[in-house]
């Protein structure tokens, strides 16, 4: 943030200064950083104390002020050396500390990004394309609660021109609570899927949550939907802003027109997709349509793999375009654009041939079938080359699924066999329904239960030179240390 005063800060948090003993603390400035871990405490930084289960950020307030912290945001006092500002609950303190930060940025447009599957690939997109553009902040990997969200729209400053924020729900309520923290200009819904199923109890109401984020922005902003997803597509209703909808193949469709598509759509050896993107110009959204509609169109070629990454990317240059950018900017950033989060799709060629692709990062039913659709297509053409080439689908639960679970992994199995998985190992408390799934579509598949993440390497060893390899399950499985074994086996 801009530094500050310790009064303004107190003001804006509401809280009472409590001056370290036998010193007067004057009124210092405060910042940039504000951080909640003391060992990332720079000089003149503010240090937010949390109480977690395992550990008492209060504990920590001598670490951080050593480090430099000039302030410590806490509970209780905490002698330290530095002036502490006492508030009843410093999430509700960070929380206001970041909306002042966004309200009292000059020139700060927000783009808040939710959905189901895609939200930090999408969120790493957006913030690549909008660099080119201006100074932009976005978290670093799935910071995407109602501590990380607000942390990082605290490194905001004066010159910051874009805050990139990933929303992510676990119920109603926390899309618009986010949204009071960060208010969006810019509304990106990817899609409404089954991820925590188990918790919201049905897709429509996964779709309530997510809509709270259209909800929350003001007439000038723009809700920027999924035009290949009916429940994102309706949610132009919900929203008091301008609508732009982007869609992998133009059509048209019920109640809108879409902004930004995709031709020409073609994927590499590695299921590195290239298209045309095409985009309307917006004027004639504004204007109601009618007349001659210009499109601009121009190449795009991803250097992440998935076919998932062609929405991901049509969302961004939406998001992008509705902010200002010009299309040819936007084709060439997302051209150039890079995974910055680890574990999503992550490729690995080994020397001797074959192709690990770690996605264990998370999982749920549609990144799953994401993560196998590209598993297949990669193995389709690698076995045209060689028909030795196996492809093996090293597979964990999909945990949060609720009364589903069961059945939904029973589906994964089966899609793995329909498309094309010659060794499926499963791991897990769903690991037998996978394989029974697997079994029961007749295909001819290796499909077995393995205990344990050795059993699970040593099954995949070794791997033959034309062989592909995916490694995905739930963030609770931590199968990043298998596809990291087998990557460096070769
Ligand atoms: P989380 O809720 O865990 O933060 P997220 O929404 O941020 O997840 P990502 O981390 O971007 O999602 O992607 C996780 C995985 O989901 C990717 O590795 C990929 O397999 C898949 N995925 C990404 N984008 C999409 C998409 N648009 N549709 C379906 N699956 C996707
Ligand atoms: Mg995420």
């Amino acid at each position: 943030m801009q530094p500050r005063s310790l009064t303004d800060i107190a003001q804006v948090i509401g809280a009472r200064i409590v001056a370290p003993a036998g010193a007067d603390p004057g009124d210092p400035m405060i910042g940039p950083d504000v951080v909640i871990d003391s060992r990332q405490a720079t000089a003149g930084a503010l240090f937010v104390a949390f109480s977690g289960e395992r550990v008492d950020g209060h504990d920590f307030v001598p670490a951080a002020a050593a480090n430099g912290a000039a302030a410590a945001v806490v509970q209780h006092p905490v002698e330290a050396g530095v002036p502490c500002l006492v508030v009843e609950d410093p999430q509700v303190a960070l929380a206001a500390l970041a909306r002042h930060v966004v309200d009292t940025s000059p020139d700060l447009a927000v783009v808040g990004i939710t959905g189901s599957s895609g939200k930090t690939s999408t969120k790493d997109l957006v913030a690549q394309v909008l660099r080119t553009d201006g100074p932009t902040v976005a978290p670093i990997g799935s910071f995407n609660n109602e501590i990380g969200a607000p942390l990082t729209a605290t490194r905001c400053d004066d010159t910051t021109r874009y805050l990139v924020a990933e929303m992510g729900a676990r119920g109603i309520g926390h899309v618009a609570y986010l949204c009071s923290v960060t208010p969006p200009t810019v509304a990106v819904v990817l899609n409404v899927g089954h991820a925590h199923l188990g918790e919201f109890g049905s897709q429509e109401a996964i779709a309530r949550a997510k809509g709270e984020l259209v909800e929350a922005i003001g007439p000038d902003g723009w809700a920027v939907l999924n035009g290949d997803d009916p429940r994102v597509s309706a949610m132009s209703e919900r929203t008091g802003g301008h609508v732009a909808r982007f869609a992998v193949h133009r059509r048209p469709l019920d109640g809108g027109e879409v902004l930004v598509w995709a031709e020409d759509v073609v994927a590499d050896e590695l299921d590195r997709h290239r298209f045309t993107l095409h985009i309307e110009d917006r004027t004639s959204l504004l204007t109601g349509g009618g007349g001659e509609i210009a499109t601009s169109a121009f190449p795009v070629t991803l250097r992440q793999l998935g076919a998932h990454q062609v929405p991901n990317a049509l969302a961004a240059a939406a998001a992008a375009y509705v902010l200002g950018l010009d299309a040819e900017a936007i084709a060439r950033a997302l051209s150039a654009a890079v995974g910055l989060s680890r574990w999503r799709m992550e490729i690995t060629e080994r020397p001797d041939g074959p192709v690990i692709l770690n996605d264990s990062y998370n999982a749920n039913p549609d990144s799953m079938a994401s993560g196998l659709g590209t598993l297949g297509r990669i193995g389709d053409k690698r076995r045209a080359r060689d028909p030795q080439a196996r492809i093996w689908a090293l597979l964990g639960d999909m945990l949060e699924l609720g009364d589903d679970a069961a059945a939904e992994h029973r589906r994964i199995g089966a899609l793995a066999a329909g498309l094309g998985v010659t060794d499926l190992l499963a791991i897990g408390e769903y690991a037998a329904d996978i394989v029974a799934g697997a079994h029961d579509s007749h295909v001819d598949i290796r499909a077995e239960v393995v205990p344990d993440k050795f059993a699970l390497t040593a099954a995949a060893t070794p791997l033959g030179p034309a062989d592909v390899v995916l490694v995905k399950a739930s963030r609770g499985l931590a199968l990043e240390t298998v596809a990291a074994d087998l990557a460096a086996a070769g």
